[in-house]
């Protein structure tokens, strides 16, 4: 490259990657101070059985709004706090402010948390749900962590034995996001999973593309041979559900039946619909 048109290159590139890189750098630094300056809430989208259109569980959903750059997204700021280790500290306050909310319902429906990798390699998982399940009395049978494939990846971590630590306190495992990463039977095999949750890309095209059902209807079969529950996120319309009533798809999640929504409209819901 001759002088002057590296120069160029460098003005063309530089104030997107500045604005970038800033942006991180300031979510970064302002995530660490989210805690304590009260910026965090969990929202709760129902799971329905597709049959009765019951709400048998909720997952809940991590939000942060920040004073001046106002609500940031979790597919934002969850990798960056992936990323520098917060996730464990931002996962510990998710499971108790969650377990603290869902218990005061009048209902005993399931709650789903996600669960990141580094929460079972850097933090002490097993003591931070055994904890939150004590301090805010949430029965362990009622809790699910849902938690992808990613978490399989890195073999130093001893992922089998917290799992099995926590599946002997009552606790259920969902395989998130499934068919979207490295999705191995393997893993259905060899952990103790007991729901698999099908991605929203498999949902969007499938009253229209026939590998798409197939897709669908591979999955539900395998996962009632290994004695697993499907779960199919995103169901945005009627003629998804009815399709996916047809296939054997019992549980689902999505706007059709309930945005994320706070506790107390949860709470509303549920008291409405018994
Ligand atoms: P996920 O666990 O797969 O959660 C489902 C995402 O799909 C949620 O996005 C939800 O709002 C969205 N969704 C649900 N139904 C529909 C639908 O019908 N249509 C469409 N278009 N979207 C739907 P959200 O809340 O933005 O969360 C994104 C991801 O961030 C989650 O994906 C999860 O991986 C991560 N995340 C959120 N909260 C937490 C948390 O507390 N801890 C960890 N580790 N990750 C979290
Ligand atoms: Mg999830
Ligand atoms: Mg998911
Ligand atoms: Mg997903």
């Amino acid at each position: 490259l001759s002088r002057r048109s590296a120069q160029l290159a460098c003005v063309a590139f530089r104030p997107e990657m500045n604005d970038t890189l800033q942006r991180r750098r300031s979510l970064e630094t302002e995530l660490f101070k989210s805690i304590s300056r009260n910026e965090l809430r969990m929202v709760y989208q129902p799971l329905i059985d597709l049959r009765s259109r019951e709400i048998i569980g909720v997952e809940a959903l991590l939000r942060w709004r920040h004073g001046e750059l106002g609500e940031i997204s979790p597919v934002e700021f969850i990798p960056i706090s992936e990323e520098n280790g917060f996730i464990v500290e931002l996962g510990a306050w998710t499971l108790h402010r969650s377990m603290e909310e869902v218990g005061q319902w009048d209902s005993n429906i399931n709650l789903s948390v996600n669960v990141s990798a580094l929460q079972f390699s850097r933090g002490d998982i097993v003591a931070t749900v055994e904890d939150a399940l004590k301090a805010t009395k949430f029965p362990a049978k009622r809790f699910d962590l849902e938690i992808t494939e990613s978490l399989f990846i890195d073999e130093t971590i001893d992922v089998r034995s917290s799992m099995q630590e926590l599946a002997e306190l009552g606790c259920c495992f969902s395989l998130d996001d499934f068919g979207t990463g490295y999705s191995s039977l393997a893993y259905l095999q060899n952990y103790p999973f007991s729901k698999i949750k099908l991605d929203r890309m498999f949902i969007s095209k499938v009253t229209t593309n026939k590998k798409d059902v197939a897709l669908i209807e591979a999955v539900l079969h395998m996962a009632k041979a290994f004695g697993m529950e499907t779960v199919m996120e995103g169901i945005e319309t009627e003629e998804q559900t009815e399709t996916l009533l047809g296939l054997g798809c019992r549980v689902g999640q999505g706007y059709l039946f309930g945005r994320p929504m706070s506790a107390a409209d949860l709470a509303q819901l549920l008291r409405r619909s018994a």
